[in-house]
């Protein structure tokens, strides 16, 4: 085991920055369901299920099974040459749970691999170029997905992107972009870009709008009942194609396979990744088959995409899924954790939202409740605490912790992270965090 030390320094002589970001300096060495070890032995609670990967738990028997006996067998074999049974078996899987009508499936090895490829089968299908996305999203790092994604406009203006990409504002009820009040509005969200397709927008050459049923990245934003049906009404009088990036929010997390299902709405397209491989890189595009079939043969693949491996994992996670009803479990411990969190902001004005649906949750800090401006440092302290106290949590948009632990983690556990969390809040809140930690904890 190398010293802890040594790792970390390590990371910054010999990884680039553009491919890390620091919350706490943890060294892991082991995990198992919702515990991680680090290489000094000591003990946290995963409230992040790394980064949404580990819906069925870290090193889920099921899967590391699954991997075992099919790393001893095949470790690969690329499909472009052959007919790999996994990818097939998955593909078949996946296009029976999606809602989407006979869905076709196409894979890669990230979600945001899975988003580019998104991007080409509609302006493929469509015959069109433009593509709209929502501010605050966060699709990915490849040229397409980081093009569409609202966030990281730094990255862009230094290397470029794609043409005819459109943002619109994403409806967000705590902070809304229009000023408006929950329930008191004409979803103005939605009449901005009917607007748009009146003004500078052309509408019919768009080809696809990508959107996170729920936004992760931005800080875990549900949009209000009834926009999604609205919106998909207003894209196909259009003829545009409605992506959904599940990448986050799909397989379990918040109580549905895919959190589009809390909305009626049947997409086109469906993208997947983090939790697919239960930690092995693999994603998967599921859209309508006529789409998935409008490119040519290599039109979206990769030598490694379909691997057997990542493919046995996926089918592992899906049944631990199944068997152990895991979406009506995100769904009550979310609700338990929901309460608890909402008991915490009646203790703690640092809190100035609660939101999320299932195990995907989000509490939103804030410097003062009426002016709703983000606590920026009090996050970095949070989370710095938290990992003092054996935590690991993180934060989104500088201010809003997310709360994901696994779908699988035990009752008890996730009751303690919760009193870690609250110890941490209330140490930030009474001043017992040092400014020095703002040095420490760089975050996004
Ligand atoms: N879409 C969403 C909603 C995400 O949260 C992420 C990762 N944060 C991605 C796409 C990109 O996935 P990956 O990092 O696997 O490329």
């Amino acid at each position: 085991m190398l010293p802890k030390d040594e790792v970390i320094q390590g990371y910054s002589r010999y990884i680039s920055r553009a491919s890390h970001v620091t919350y706490a300096p943890i060294v892991p060495y082991k995990a198992r369901n919702a515990l991680v070890w680090d290489v000094e032995g000591r003990e946290y609670i995963d409230f992040l299920s790394d980064a949404a990967v580990q819906n069925v738990g870290h090193n889920n028997p099921r899967v590391v099974e699954a991997v075992k006996k099919t790393a001893e067998r095949l470790l690969h074999f690329t499909f472009i040459y052959g007919f790999p049974a996994e990818p097939y078996l998955l593909a078949r899987k996946l296009s029976e749970l999606a809602p989407v009508e006979n869905a076709k499936v196409a894979f890669g090895l990230s979600g945001s691999d899975a988003n580019d490829g998104a991007i080409k089968f509609a302006r493929a299908y469509t015959g069109r170029r433009s593509v709209i996305g929502y501010l605050r999203s966060y699709y990915g790092s490849t040229y397409g997905a980081m093009s569409v994604t609202g966030l990281d406009f730094e990255v862009r203006s230094k290397v470029g992107q794609l043409s005819d990409v459109h943002f619109i504002p994403y409806p967000n009820c705590y902070r809304c972009p229009f000023g408006k009040e929950p329930g008191k509005c004409r979803m103005e969200c939605l009449e901005y870009l009917k607007e748009k397709f009146e003004g500078e927008v052309h509408a019919e050459g768009v080809a696809l709008l990508l959107a996170e049923p729920i936004q992760g990245d931005a800080g875990m934003v549900v949009p209000p009942e009834g926009y999604f049906r609205k919106l998909k009404r207003l894209l196909d009088e259009h003829g545009i194609l409605l992506g959904v990036d599940e990448v986050q929010s799909g397989l379990g997390r918040t109580g549905r396979w895919f959190a589009i299902e809390h909305f009626g709405v049947e997409p086109d397209i469906i993208t997947l990744a983090k939790p697919l491989g239960g930690g092995l890189p693999i994603s998967a595009i599921v859209g309508r088959g006529e789409i998935m079939d409008s490119l040519p043969p290599l039109g979206h693949a990769f030598t490694l995409s379909g691997n057997p491996v990542a493919s046995a994992a996926a089918l592992a996670v899906i049944e631990e899924i199944e068997e152990k009803n895991l979406l009506q479990r995100a769904e009550k411990l979310g609700k338990k954790a929901k309460e608890r969190l909402e008991r915490m902001k009646k203790r703690h004005e640092l809190i100035g939202d609660v939101r999320g649906l299932g195990l995907m949750l989000g509490v939103d800090l804030v410097k003062d409740r009426e002016t709703k401006e983000r606590a920026y440092d009090e996050a970095k302290k949070v989370v710095w605490r938290a990992y003092e106290l054996g935590l690991i949590v993180a934060f989104l948009q500088g201010n809003v912790l997310r709360i994901q632990p696994p779908l699988t983690i035990e009752e008890e556990l996730l009751e303690e992270g919760l009193d870690k969390l609250e110890e941490a809040i209330e140490d930030v809140e009474e001043g017992r965090v040092s400014d020095e930690v703002l040095e420490k904890v760089q975050g996004w």
